[in-house]
């Protein structure tokens, strides 16, 4: 049972683990976020964030969505175009007034809306996991350094490779499917107006993605998807579903 006096500990300050951290110090409880950086990662290039994140971003504080919107640029328009420029799609996309908008916005700016938010004492840098061991009435996580934390919940934020689902579901392997990207920011006046998002598409899983993030920057990728034989269709699947079922069942069944 989590009480409201229960510490908590996140590994992995990303953009989960710190607005999770938001949220539930808002509701009262103890947080302590570890992350193995030696400074927030801000590094990345442009996100859309559509309509639904930023109702979710608002709900946790409203200051967030205000500081996102100050950043970046509101989706304005959706076009796909054809390798020519030719227009296939154009969506153009509208806003009822106080209507929270779609953002094109650099990741950075997501992360540092949502920092600015954080106490500064509940985030410790150069906080590596090592281990993760568990009593009956606590969690206990050893990291790299030397350092050590117990408390009554510990949450895995800790991104693709996590470490702590190697200990919640052991054996998971990540299976690559082949995709290939190509992503950066150049600075651009005219290419792509402020608020646009243009696909370039040749066909076939090959396709390019150009969006303005605010202050002269355009976000541009590249994509190559690589076509799926059947026998590859849904290894994105642990592998031990199984065992993740026992687990629900057991718990429901307590
Ligand atoms: C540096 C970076 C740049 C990115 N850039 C983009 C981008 O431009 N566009 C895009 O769409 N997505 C990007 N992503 C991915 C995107 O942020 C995430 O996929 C998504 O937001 C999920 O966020 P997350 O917080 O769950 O995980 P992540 O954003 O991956 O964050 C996980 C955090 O956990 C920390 N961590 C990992 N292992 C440990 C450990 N053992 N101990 C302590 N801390 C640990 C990592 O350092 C990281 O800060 C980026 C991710 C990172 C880390």
């Amino acid at each position: 049972m989590v009480s409201s006096q229960s510490r908590i500990g996140i590994i992995g300050a990303g953009t989960s683990g710190v607005y999770l951290a938001i949220l539930l110090i808002q509701q009262g409880f103890q947080v302590d976020l570890f992350e193995k950086a030696p400074h927030p990662r801000t590094d990345g290039c442009g996100i859309l964030i559509v309509q639904a994140g930023m109702q979710a971003l608002h709900q946790g504080n409203p200051e967030i969505t205000e500081k996102i919107i100050n950043s970046g640029d509101r989706v304005k328009l959706f076009e796909f175009r054809n390798l020519r420029g030719g227009v296939i799609n154009s969506e153009p996309v509208t806003y009822e007034e106080h209507e929270l908008p779609g953002m094109l916005v650099h990741r950075k700016a997501i992360l540092e809306a949502l920092l600015d938010k954080l106490p500064p004492e509940c985030i410790h840098f150069n906080a590596e996991l090592a281990s993760i061991a568990q009593t009956e009435h606590s969690a206990i996580v050893h990291f790299k350094d030397g350092r050590k934390w117990e408390g009554d919940l510990l949450i895995g934020a800790d991104g693709i490779v996590s470490k702590v689902r190697q200990y919640i579901v052991p054996g998971v392997e990540l299976f690559y499917l082949g995709d290939i990207v190509w992503r950066g920011i150049v600075e651009d006046h005219s290419f792509c107006p402020e608020g646009n998002f243009f696909v370039y598409v040749r066909g076939r899983g090959i396709y390019a993605n150009f969006f303005h993030i605010g202050g002269g920057r355009t976000h541009w990728g590249f994509f190559i998807e690589k076509e799926r034989t059947d026998s590859e269709t849904g290894k994105l699947q642990p592998n031990n579903i199984a065992f993740l079922t026992k687990v629900r069942y057991n718990n429901s069944s307590e």
